[in-house]
């Protein structure tokens, strides 16, 4: 058996050798090392394959969500609706802008924003609210469009994990996932489901105007070189991370079909098991692998009456690496204190942080690896 990695990103390269060796050479040859044609060609071959009339590449998926709030004009003390659980960068940008973060509870069984807690959370300083498809599959979107529409706020789309997910609605209808709200945002950090050789981002939307207010911003507040009309900032991403984009972007729909049939193992070896509670696919009954509402950036198991604390060390005693995504939740972390909170309010992230475990989830994962993963769990748990 292989040695288990939490991501592989050797095998992916090793696939596509052929082609990423040379469109990086070209790029060095050509010395367009910004803003060149690589970038462009990312940029439209992006529009396309999200079926979204603008993207605005960016240096990263945190910069993707700062541009955007700064893009929809956001002002100090406006208040911000966000997850309790999700990783910090979200929420990070929110304070940085001097926005107000105000964070609200997860649902326990697809670890998205709850509903019910983002309606309680508005009030009239409300502007707008960040969904985070956590973990490789979409928020409530109807739902939280529909709170967005009744309150005239903004919806800013953390794409981060779920890149290549499509949203079903109720009728039927599928768009990809950051493309539903006023913008999107994503990372192309190098374990994410679409990830470049080193940092990167995009910015989503369909609004002409707003995609015209985002590519000044991203280069100085420049419309006009030289002509500085608004505050901007420095965010590009570079020819050779938009080459290994264009080189990667063609096998997404691949990656995140591997991906999909690691978890269907995965859940298949945990069916009947109690104390495990498998992720849970929304617009689907059960997880398939011919469905694509769930692309598992992470395949995250929640434990009942196990240990989870020991789980970890048992599996890394056997050189099976996993993760805790997210051990804190936002509204304990001192960068994040708010008086106004009641922890009664953050009841499933307060759980959550301490029952969750994400597996080993990527696109070169084997089926002896993947058995030997999951009956090692078994193991500790029958004890
Ligand atoms: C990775 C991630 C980000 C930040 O992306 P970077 O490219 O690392 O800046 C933001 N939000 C979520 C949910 C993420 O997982």
């Amino acid at each position: 058996m292989k040695k288990i990695q939490m991501v592989d990103l050797k095998g992916q390269y090793n696939d596509i050798k052929d082609v990423i060796n040379p469109t990086i050479q070209e790029v060095i040859e050509t010395t367009a090392f910004v803003n060149g044609p690589q970038v462009h060609k990312f940029q439209s071959n992006l529009e396309q394959y999200l079926g979204v009339k603008h993207v605005i590449p960016c240096a990263n998926g945190t910069d993707a969500l700062q541009i955007a709030m700064m893009g929809l004009g956001l002002k100090p003390g406006d208040e911000v609706i966000t997850v309790d659980f999700t990783f910090a960068a979200t929420v990070e940008v929110i304070a940085l802008l001097q926005l107000t973060p105000v964070l609200v509870d997860v649902n326990e069984d697809d670890f998205n924003i709850n509903i019910e807690a983002l309606k309680k959370a508005i009030t009239p300083k409300t502007k707008a609210i960040v969904p985070v498809h956590l973990f490789g599959q979409c928020a409530n979107m109807e739902a939280v469009m529909e709170i967005a529409e009744a309150n005239n706020l903004f919806v800013i789309e953390d794409n981060a994990q779920a890149i290549g997910a499509n949203y079903t609605y109720k009728n039927g209808e599928k768009v990809k996932a950051g493309t539903i709200g006023n913008v999107g945002a994503t990372s192309f950090f190098p374990s994410k489901n679409l990830g470049c050789y080193g940092d990167g981002g995009a910015i989503f939307t369909n609004d002409d105007a707003l995609a015209h207010t985002i590519r000044g911003i991203v280069n100085h507040g420049m419309y006009e070189r030289y002509h500085h009309d608004v505050v901007g900032v420095n965010s590009r991403l570079d020819s050779i991370q938009a080459a290994v984009l264009n080189a990667k972007l063609p096998h997404l729909d691949t990656y995140n079909k591997s991906r999909q049939a690691a978890a269907t193992k995965y859940t298949k070896a945990f069916e009947g098991i109690s104390s495990i509670t498998t992720p849970k696919v929304n617009n689907c009954n059960e997880i398939c692998d011919t469905c694509d509402c769930h692309v598992f950036h992470q395949y995250t198991l929640r434990v009942k009456g196990v240990d989870r604390d020991a789980l970890v060390k048992h599996l890394q005693a056997h050189d099976i690496p996993c993760g805790v995504y997210y051990p804190i939740p936002l509204h304990l972390q001192k960068a994040y204190l708010d008086s106004r909170y009641n922890e009664a309010d953050f009841a499933v992230t307060n759980q959550l942080v301490k029952d969750v475990i994400s597996l080993p989830m990527h696109t070169e994962l084997e089926d002896d690896q993947i058995e030997h993963i999951t009956s090692t769990i078994i193991k500790f748990i029958h004890g």
